[in-house]
């Protein structure tokens, strides 16, 4: 017996839904390479990132995930041995340190934990610590989506200046861009690092880089640099030289239109819908939480991200059962957790091309999941989730 049948609700945290708009975008013939109107759509592209990452730095399209943004900062902007500073905060921070290591780099980590933001205290006295300034880079994400910490950026940034330490500021923002403020120059960010599939709606398959003037002037001398990674050759004239290669047409038409979505709606609008939606499952999960059984994994509301929320289940309870029964009963596919909350939660993602309705389904599904199976819960988390946004959202 299911109710199943009918629109599938994608509810991780990556790839997301995916808007018909944009698979209508992408469903056209492959076009010549050479045709006189491609050059524009790569020139619109580029400047698309540049005004959501808010730089004036140079922004460069890869063929890659997330994982491929990661080897291009760090094969741009390094010399091999060198230092980097790894902000634990879940799991992607120190998955980025990962590769770090795997290239040639020393990497030491500064230890935190999946429920607390990283302390732009302790980034401070570390870089003041390294007086022999060994220190090349510091690697942050702005949300670490196993964990749904928000890191703050701008205060992580100040920190950083204040310890008068020269370390380039790295920042992933895969799973934040499009979903909430992030402002590289003004925060002095040297390299940013996003993808394709997740607050920006589109298919799995792009990665982008952004640099910095302090970035730019590391990579005239860095060691690490390889054919296909390299921003000079990037930047070169010739439109082959954006993609170092082909380019991924219809990823291109794909992402133009996801961004014409973006920009229709604005970017505090598409902010602020996250932030709501954010605020609406909270309200629901603390809802259920009332009964012991489960709770919000981040505590501090001002440390948690807009684009994902980590549930976790106390120890005698199994996410599994109640994730196969949304995906079974309902085609409600729920996140599982990962890294360190691996098989002790789930993850309910709302970024992207995500509305109200469409969270009331997946949180629906969650709570006739918890009702079916006995798992105890406070009562009326979905109601809760309809009085957040009823008291946010007015008539005009
Ligand atoms: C998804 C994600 C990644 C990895 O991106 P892929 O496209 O899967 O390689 C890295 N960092 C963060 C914060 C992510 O959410």
């Amino acid at each position: 017996m299911s109710v199943r049948t009918g629109r599938q609700f994608l509810s991780i945290p990556g790839p997301t839904t995916v808007p018909e708009p944009v698979l209508t975008a992408m469903s056209q013939p492959a076009i010549d390479i050479y045709q006189a109107d491609f050059p524009p759509r790569t020139d619109g592209l580029l400047k698309n990132l540049q005004k959501w990452f808010c730089t004036k730095g140079h922004t460069f399209i890869y063929i890659a995930n997330g994982h491929g943004g990661w080897e291009a900062a760090l094969s741009n902007t390094m010399n091999r041995g060198e230092k980097v500073l790894v902000l634990e905060s879940g799991l992607f921070a120190n998955g980025w340190g990962a590769y770090a290591d795997e290239m040639g780099l020393e990497i030491e980590i500064l230890p935190g934990s999946y429920r607390d933001a990283v302390d732009p205290a302790a980034v401070k006295a570390r870089l003041e610590a390294d007086t022999d300034g060994e220190i090349k880079a510091v690697l942050m994400v702005q949300v670490d989506t196993a964990s749904s910490i928000k890191n703050d950026v701008q205060a992580v940034g100040e920190a950083i200046r204040e310890s008068g330490h020269d370390a380039l500021f790295m920042v992933d923002t895969i799973a934040s861009l499009g979903t909430m403020e992030f402002k590289m120059d003004e925060w002095g960010v040297d390299v940013a690092v996003s993808a394709s599939q997740k607050g920006l709606m589109s298919s799995p398959g792009l990665a982008f880089n952004a640099a910095g003037p302090r970035a730019w002037e590391r990579h005239q001398t860095a060691n690490m640099k390889t054919g296909y990674w390299d921003w000079t050759f990037r930047t070169g004239d010739i439109h082959y030289q954006k993609y170092a290669g082909t380019p991924p047409e219809h990823l291109i038409f794909g992402l133009l239109k996801s961004f014409e979505l973006l920009n229709e709606e604005g970017m505090e609008a598409a902010f602020e819908r996250h932030r709501l939606l954010a605020g609406a499952t909270w309200a629901c999960v603390e809802k259920w939480a009332e009964a012991g059984a489960l709770y919000l994994n981040i505590q501090k509301p001002e440390e948690r991200a807009s684009a994902v929320t980590t549930v976790m289940m106390h120890d005698t309870y199994s996410p599994e059962p109640l994730l196969a029964y949304c995906r079974d009963k309902c085609n409600v596919i729920v996140g599982i957790t990962i890294g360190a909350l691996e098989g002790h939660g789930f993850r309910i993602a709302h970024m992207g091309y995500a509305n109200a309705p469409m969270l009331f389904g997946t949180l629906g599904a969650l709570e006739m999941g918890l009702q079916a199976l006995n798992i105890p819960h406070g009562k009326g988390g979905v109601q809760a989730a309809i009085q957040y946004l009823a008291d946010n959202v007015k008539a005009d």
